[in-house]
């Protein structure tokens, strides 16, 4: 998979819209490891044109109606437990762009959205970025993931932001596919694509579905494979993909990379749409 990442990345730099990327964060240790998967995120962002902002919608954001966060300097979250105290002492300081989270709050109209100054970036964004463009010289904004709608609602939303994609802006959804965290195999976390066969039959088909453009399926997950079941047994990991397919134009490419299993019950796989 790494080969065809290598295949995109020349053309990706003379996209004149903005790719659009959907990227499995993983563990929050990736921000620190150096492994295949972070080495395939800055290679991808040394190829992409330079962004005049970032968006990204992470997972770990998942609230009550949308928010989008608009101070000049948002905080460093580090939203997570039990890790070692490096990772604490991780900060991301990128500006933020209140002008761009004003247009964004204009865009999503007539969907109520509020600017708020009391989120910052979390995880599924600074330890993809911190990879990605680790002098967090891009101002970066996050708008959240309205958890009291469904998967079509999100989807239809996404379509809002698609003028960004001129304006340079890079668009992230950040999460997981397959995510079921309470059935990780912590005792395998370091073999090479190790999958349960439901983890690895989902996703197969969560595969196939992005790579057909195939997307209404994945609107219906909840009617899906008992194995899809499995792989989203929550929303949270899963929406912020489905922001990023709909921001697909019927003449743009899909292509995956970071596609492997991780600890038994987590995929990588990741989704550049240009
Ligand atoms: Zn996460």
């Amino acid at each position: 998979m790494a080969d065809l990442l290598k295949d995109i990345l020349p053309f990706l730099s003379k996209s004149e819209t903005m790719p659009v990327l959907f990227l499995g964060h993983g563990s929050p240790m990736n921000a620190i490891e150096e492994n295949e998967f972070v080495e395939n995120f800055r290679k991808l962002a040394s190829n992409l044109p330079t962004p005049s902002s970032i968006l990204c919608i992470s997972a770990h954001w998942y609230t009550r109606g949308t928010f989008i966060t608009a101070t000049e300097r948002p905080k460093t979250i580090h939203d997570f437990y039990g890790f070692p105290k490096e990772l604490y002492a991780v900060q991301y300081p990128a500006h933020g762009n209140p002008r761009l989270a004003k247009e964004v709050k204009q865009l999503l109209q007539p969907v109520y959205s509020e600017e708020t100054d009391e989120w910052g970036l979390d995880h599924g964004t600074w330890s993809l970025l911190k990879n990605m463009y680790p002098e967090a010289n891009i101002p970066v904004i996050q708008m959240s993931i309205d958890g009291t709608k469904p998967a079509s609602y999100h989807y239809e939303l996404a379509k809002q932001l698609s003028s960004l994609r001129n304006k340079g802006v890079l668009i992230i959804g950040s999460g997981n596919i397959v995510h079921n965290l309470r059935m990780v195999d912590f005792q395998n976390m370091n073999r090479d694509d190790y999958g349960f066969d439901w983890a690895r039959e989902a996703r197969s088909l969560f595969n196939q579905y992005i790579l057909d453009k195939n997307h209404q399926p994945m609107l219906d997950y909840k009617n899906l494979q008992s194995a899809i079941q499995m792989a989203v047994p929550t929303p949270d990991h899963y929406l912020p993909l489905l922001y990023t397919l709909s921001l697909q134009e019927k003449k743009e490419n899909t292509y995956l990379f970071n596609d492997k299993m991780v600890g038994g019950s987590l995929s990588m796989t990741s989704v550049v749409i240009a």
